[in-house]
């Protein structure tokens, strides 16, 4: 292999040097105003820079290495205790879903056993997840649609799976992601945060952010993506108050208001 070695005798350009601090900073503060700066009526908002298919490919490879394998937290025995913890998970954390799961699940870890146990019952269980009551009836009603339209399994189509009750587009691409390898793209709060925030896929609505993400992402990434942007937004990108001095992406991320 060829070495490459630098010439001693090679001189320095004469080109006065420019400290580059105070032009950093400068830039830094521009962005910054420019950032909090209502876009005035009839202008065009300056859009940041979008990334480039090698920025996303390395920010990605990262999330891979950190994180080979990502988990969700929330917990489940089947497609379809997945499927009732994520539409009880809809305004409420995960750890207070997997509280109320892990004593509902064990005894009634099918559509058959959860209408067995009845809506009362089940009204129990969960009734330290906020919106007991109204999820209470919606997992009864979607355990009966999915006996008497769906042979008691849960539906493999995004479609068919926003028919049952409490079921919205991104319980459909959890479910499809986690329990059936499908290359879905759920947006919750910390992948919209995340999404807009990074630059890697700016949008104002969930499925702006989705279609977004879903279009930039080469597909090697897309079976973890989901779980590798929900953990960064909810552990790293914070927030009030973002870590990013121990982000892993933060020479890549586009927010004008990163603090490093
Ligand atoms: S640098 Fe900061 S704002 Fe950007 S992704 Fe990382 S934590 Fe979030």
């Amino acid at each position: 292999m060829a070495k490459i070695t630098r010439s001693l005798s090679a001189k320095k350009p004469s080109v006065p040097s420019v400290p580059k601090k105070p032009a950093k900073k400068a830039a830094k503060k521009a962005a910054r105003k420019a950032a909090k700066a209502p876009p005035k009526p009839g202008k065009k908002s300056a859009k940041p820079r979008p990334w480039t298919p090698a920025e996303i490919h390395e920010a990605f490879s990262r999330f891979r290495k950190a994180n080979p394998e990502p988990k969700g937290e929330l917990e489940h025995l089947n497609p379809y205790t997945l499927l009732v913890a994520v539409v009880l998970s809809a305004q409420a954390t995960d750890a207070g879903v997997n509280k109320a799961t892990r004593t509902l699940f064990a005894v009634a870890d099918t559509p058959e056993k959860m209408l067995a146990l009845g809506e009362e019952k089940v009204r129990e269980y969960i009734k330290t997840v906020g919106l007991y009551r109204n999820k209470a009836k919606n997992v009864i009603a979607l355990s009966e649609k999915l006996i008497a339209e769906f042979g008691g399994e849960v539906p493999r189509t995004r479609a068919e799976i926003e028919t049952l009750p409490g079921a919205g587009r991104k319980t459909a691409n959890v479910v499809l992601n986690m329990a059936y390898g499908e290359h879905t793209m759920a947006v919750d709060t910390h992948v919209f945060r995340v999404g807009n925030r990074t630059g890697l896929a700016p949008g104002n609505t969930p499925l702006e952010v989705e279609l977004g993400l879903e279009k930039v992402i080469p597909p090697e990434f897309m079976l973890h993506a989901h779980h590798w942007l929900i953990l960064h937004g909810r552990y790293t990108c914070l927030a009030r108050k973002p870590r990013c001095e121990v982000c892993l992406i933060n020479d890549l991320c586009r927010w004008p208001e990163k603090t490093v």
